[in-house]
């Protein structure tokens, strides 16, 4: 918490996308929506647009290191949240940092591939994921797509997706929300299995292309309404609020799914509701 301000911080560890829309710009542009200070390390520099990921450069391990070790040591960490994290290397020293500073909230974003299929982590890395980092997590928010892959469920139904929350649960994650944003039904799904057992969060769908990055601005948005001591059940339908508003008020700009509003005018988030 940086008390002066009463901003608890928060780091997200990350891929760089240049335009914006997702990755470390996006969750840091999250973090002040929600009143948080950010923090960033880099893992991969990606080249993309709103249109296509052309390719990207991953950074080793030492190097992810480099960048979080002078953090670790000068800031009191209230949450981390993770992004793209493209090689086993770099999971297990992003998981051993975070075993050995005690850091109260971990949000697990799962990335696999772009929308566009891009591959942007590896089998090797899959693997090291769920065994290395979600054994950490107070959370893993993995998309439909992303959790069909991970637990290998079929996910066509509610009974499916929960069957695959249960199997992704089995890691040693303490809850895991999987997130219906691609489906092509008229309400936003997301279905959360915790300790306490299943329960369904529901919107109104909002009809836009812009919806590049609504995974990572929302694992961010998570993490700061837990680093303010929210419980996840009540920070789900704030989270989801926030990315309803930002898809609405997208500022549409770039030729293909563009970006979120990421200050949506229609959302305030009140940190006197603490
Ligand atoms: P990802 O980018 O990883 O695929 P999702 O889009 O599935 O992530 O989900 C992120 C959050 O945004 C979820 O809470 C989801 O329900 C919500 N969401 C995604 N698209 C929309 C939309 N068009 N309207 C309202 N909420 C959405």
């Amino acid at each position: 918490m940086d008390t002066q301000t009463n901003q608890p911080v928060v780091l997200t560890i990350a891929g760089f996308d240049p335009s914006g829309g997702a990755g470390i710009l996006a969750d840091i542009k999250t973090f002040a929506a929600f009143g948080c200070y950010g923090l960033a390390a880099v893992t991969s520099l990606t080249f993309q647009n709103t249109q296509r990921v052309a390719g990207a450069l991953n950074q080793t391990a030492e190097i992810t290191l480099q960048q979080l070790e002078p953090l670790f040591a000068d800031f009191e960490i209230s949450a981390i949240k993770t992004g793209m994290l493209p090689t086993a290397e770099i999971i297990r020293k992003v998981a051993s940092i975070i075993r050995a500073n005690s850091i109260p909230v971990v949000v697990v974003d799962p990335v696999l591939q772009s929308t566009s299929g891009f591959g942007l982590m590896d089998d090797r890395a899959l693997d090291s994921l769920t065994s290395d980092l979600f054994p950490l997590a107070s959370v893993v928010t993995p998309n439909i797509q992303e959790a069909r892959r991970i637990s290998g469920v079929d996910i066509k139904d509610q009974g499916q997706m929960e069957a695959a929350a249960e199997a992704i649960r089995k890691t040693g994650a303490q809850a895991v929300l999987i997130t219906g944003g691609d489906t092509a039904t008229s309400l936003a799904m997301d279905l959360l299995l915790d300790s306490q057992g299943a329960a369904v969060f529901s919107t109104e769908r909002i009809r836009s292309k812009h919806t590049h990055g609504t995974g990572c601005t929302f694992a961010s948005a998570l993490a700061c309404l837990l680093a303010r001591g929210r419980s996840l059940r009540d920070s789900v339908p704030i989270a989801k609020e926030y990315i309803a508003r930002a898809i609405a008020e997208a500022p549409e700009v770039g030729r293909g799914m563009g970006p979120l509003n990421h200050f949506p005018p229609g959302f305030r988030f009140d940190p006197g509701d603490d």
